[in-house]
């Protein structure tokens, strides 16, 4: 059988498998205009470290009682409509061809904010859960992001050292408990090359932000001078 030039490969798919919109399952895009305009930014008021939900006295309550050990959050939109629907047909529908758009959601918030960074890593899963899945969502993220920036995108210096239950549902204090200390920096980044580097985070969502805490602490040791979050979606309400 002759294979098909590389470049004709993803239309050859298109036909065979035509696109539907991630959120509305309308077909013509992997996610239809109507849905993209409708990813909107937080609205305000939100916290200006972290993108919490302020409270009504204007305070966000993390960041009053626990302020999160990180330089900052910032999220491409809050985790309702089709952003959400989106993020869950990447992570639990094996759609891999929306990386493309919502990484270029996060590339976007990073030019557009003015980030600094000398590096994007992506938040890694355990090897156990990245057989599962077949790729590591984050990852694929902070690929489009690299592409779309220009800053370079690095896969091996965090690993996650032991593999976490699922986050979801969980109070903020037992989130921390269940992430504090399951990831660690490699070897080869321990003697100093991480020193004084400004590092972005790469998720797709972060709802009380303990696992990219858990993620900074061993940049933060390894010498680094900030570490950011960017992500795609914050909690609405809640957190
Ligand atoms: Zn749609
Ligand atoms: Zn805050």
């Amino acid at each position: 059988m002759k294979l098909l030039p590389q470049g004709i490969l993803p239309y050859a798919l298109d036909l065979l498998f035509p696109p539907r919109c991630a959120s509305c399952k309308r077909g013509g895009h992997i996610i239809c205009p109507p849905c993209i305009a409708s990813i909107t930014a937080p609205t305000l008021p939100r916290c200006l470290h972290c993108q919490a939900q302020l409270t009504p006295t204007g305070v966000c309550k993390h960041c009053l009682s626990h302020p999160l050990a990180l330089s900052g959050v910032r999220a491409v939109g809050i985790y309702e409509g089709p952003l959400r629907a989106c993020i869950h047909s990447l992570k639990y529908k094996g759609n891999q061809r929306i990386a493309e758009f919502l990484g270029l959601l996060l590339a976007n918030i990073y030019l557009g904010q003015h980030l600094q960074a000398d590096v994007l890593i992506p938040v890694p899963l355990h090897s156990e859960r990245h057989r599962q899945r077949g790729y590591n969502q984050s990852a694929l993220l902070a690929r489009v992001c690299s592409a779309h920036t220009g800053i370079p995108q690095r896969e091996d210096i965090l690993i996650r050292s032991r593999p976490t239950p699922p986050q979801v549902g969980s109070g903020i204090q037992a989130r921390r408990h269940n992430v504090s200390g399951a990831f660690l920096c490699t070897p080869a980044f321990t003697g100093g090359r991480l020193t004084r580097q400004r590092i972005i985070i790469i998720d797709d969502v972060c709802t009380t932000g303990a696992t990219l805490e858990a993620c900074a602490a061993p940049l933060f040791a390894a010498g680094a001078r900030s570490v950011w979050g960017l992500v795609l979606a914050r909690p609405g309400s809640g957190f």
